[in-house]
C-alpha cells in the first residue's frame, strides 16, 4: 500500500458528531428542519459582532492588498501579537509580550504544535481529564504521544486530584485541561486550580523534570453568571495556552487562535523555538494574515453570549422540571446530561428515533452521559422540551 494505515483509519472514520449532523440535515429534508432537534454540533449560533466585518471592510479598504494578502512572519505579525499581549495584560494583569506568541490557525493547531514541540519518545504521555475534547488524542498520537485518560469526576466536572496523582508517571509530559469544558460546561474554580498547580509542582520535583499545563481555552469568554474563569499562567509557571477565536468572536470557519508561551515557563526561549519548530515542521506557519490583522484590532471583543445564557437557562430549567439529571453548565454551549438507563448508545439511538440529536459521551470519555450542543436557536429548544418528556417517559 502506497498509504499510512494510521492517516487512511484516520480518514476513513467518520466523526461521529458529524455523522449525526449529516443525519440531521438527511431527516431536515425529509421531514422539515422544524421537526428536527439537532443538538449535536458545537458551530456558534450567534453571529459576530459587528465590528467584525467593520474592520475587515476598513482593512480592504485603507491597507494596501498586498500587504493584507501576503505572508507574515512564521509566528505571526509582530505588531498582531503585540496587541494581543497588551489586551491580555490589561484583562488578567499579565506581562505577556509579542515574543510569546505563535499565531496559529485555531486551537486545534494550536495543540497539534504544543505537542509536537513537548512529546519526546521518554516522555510521550499527556494526561486528559475525561470528559474531554476526543481530538486530543489524534493530536497527541500525531506527535508520537500517547493520551492518558483521567476519569470524570461526575459530581461536579472539576477534577479528580487523586486520579489524576494516579496517573502520573516518568513518561508524562503535559497535562491537558479545558475550561470552560466541552462537553461539561464546567468551569474549574480557582481552588481547583491552586490544587492542581501544587499536585503538579509536587509532582514535577518528584520526578525531576517539569510537567506542563497545557491550557485549552477557546471557550474563555463563554461564562454566564459574571464567572470568573482562573488566568491558569498566574497559578502554575509551566503552563502553554491554546487559545481560539472560533468560539469567543463565532469565527471558527476563519480559522485563527495562537499559542502563548509565558515568560516564566522554564527555558522560555528554547520551548517557543521548539513551538516555532513544531508550527514549521507541520506547515503552519502565517496564520491567514487578514485574520490575523482583525483579531489583532478586535481581540477581548465578543459576540452576544447573553443569548447562549438564555438558552443555557431555558435548556437546563426545561430538562430539569421533566426530572433529568444534570450539572448546570457554567460557561461554553454544551450541557452534559445523564442518560436514563444504563446503555448510553441506546438512549441515542432512543433519542435518535424521536429525532433528537445528541452525542454520545463515550467519545469524551465518559459513559452514561451524553452532550447537548446548545449554541441553537431558542425556538428549537422551545420545540424540543416536549420530545424530551417523551423519551423520559419511554424510560418510566
Ligand atoms: N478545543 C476544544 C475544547 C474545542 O471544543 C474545540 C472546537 O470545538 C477546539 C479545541 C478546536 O477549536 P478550533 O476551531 O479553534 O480549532
Amino acid at each position: 500500500m502506497i498509504i499510512s494505515d494510521r492517516m487512511y483509519a484516520l480518514g476513513s472514520a467518520r466523526s461521529v458528531i458529524r455523522e449525526l449532523f449529516e443525519y440531521g440535515k438527511m431527516r431536515a429534508a425529509q421531514v422539515g428542519a422544524e421537526n428536527i432537534y439537532d443538538y449535536s454540533l458545537g458551530n456558534p449560533a450567534v453571529p459576530s459582532p459587528d465590528s467584525v466585518n467593520r474592520t475587515i471592510e476598513d482593512i480592504l479598504d485603507n491597507e494596501p492588498s498586498i500587504a493584507v494578502h501576503g505572508y507574515t512572519s512564521a509566528q505571526g505579525d509582530a505588531g498582531v501579537r503585540q496587541a494581543i499581549a497588551d489586551d491580555l495584560n490589561k484583562r488578567f494583569g499579565t506581562a505577556f509580550g509579542k515574543d510569546d506568541l505563535y499565531m496559529t490557525c485555531g486551537a486545534a493547531a494550536a495543540l497539534t504544535i504544543c505537542f509536537g514541540a513537548l512529546v519526546t519518545p521518554e516522555c510521550n504521555e499527556v494526561i486528559a481529564i475525561a470528559p474531554y475534547f476526543p481530538e486530543y488524542g489524534v493530536f497527541a498520537g500525531n506527535a508520537g504521544g500517547r493520551l492518558v485518560e483521567v476519569p470524570a469526576d461526575t459530581k461536579a466536572f472539576q477534577i479528580d486530584l487523586k486520579a489524576l496523582e494516579a496517573a502520573i508517571g516518568p513518561k508524562t509530559r503535559a497535562v491537558i485541561i479545558n475550561s470552560p469544558n466541552n462537553p461539561s460546561g464546567a468551569v474549574y474554580s480557582e481552588e481547583t486550580i491552586i490544587k492542581l498547580a501544587a499536585l503538579l509542582d509536587r509532582k514535577s520535583a518528584e520526578l525531576g523534570h517539569a510537567i506542563v499545563l497545557i491550557s485549552d481555552e477557546p471557550y474563555r469568554e463563554v461564562v454566564y453568571d459574571g464567572l470568573d474563569v482562573p488566568y491558569v499562567t498566574k497559578y502554575y509557571k509551566n503552563t502553554l495556552v491554546c487559545y481560539s477565536y472560533s468560539k469567543s468572536l463565532s469565527l471558527p470557519g476563519e480559522r485563527i487562535g495562537y499559542v502563548l508561551v509565558p515568560q516564566e515557563v522554564e527555558d522560555h526561549d528554547k520551548v517557543y523555538a521548539a513551538v516555532c519548530g513544531a508550527g514549521r515542521s507541520l506547515g503552519f506557519v502565517c496564520a491567514p494574515s487578514l485574520m490575523q490583522k482583525v483579531v489583532g484590532r478586535v481581540t477581548g471583543q465578543t459576540s452576544d453570549i447573553s443569548r447562549y445564557k438564555k438558552n443555557r437557562d431555558l435548556l437546563y430549567g426545561g430538562l430539569k422540571e421533566i426530572g433529568y439529571e444534570c450539572v448546570k453548565p457554567q460557561g461554553a454551549f454544551y450541557l452534559f446530561l445523564k442518560i436514563l438507563g444504563d446503555d448510553t448508545e441506546a438512549f441515542c439511538e432512543r433519542a435518535k428515533s424521536l429525532d433528537l440529536l445528541v452525542v454520545s459521551g463515550m467519545g469524551f470519555g465518559c459513559t452514561g452521559y451524553v452532550r447537548l450542543a446548545y449554541c441553537v436557536s431558542e425556538d428549537m429548544i422551545k420545540r424540543s422540551l416536549p420530545v424530551f418528556k417523551k423519551l423520559y417517559d419511554s424510560y418510566r
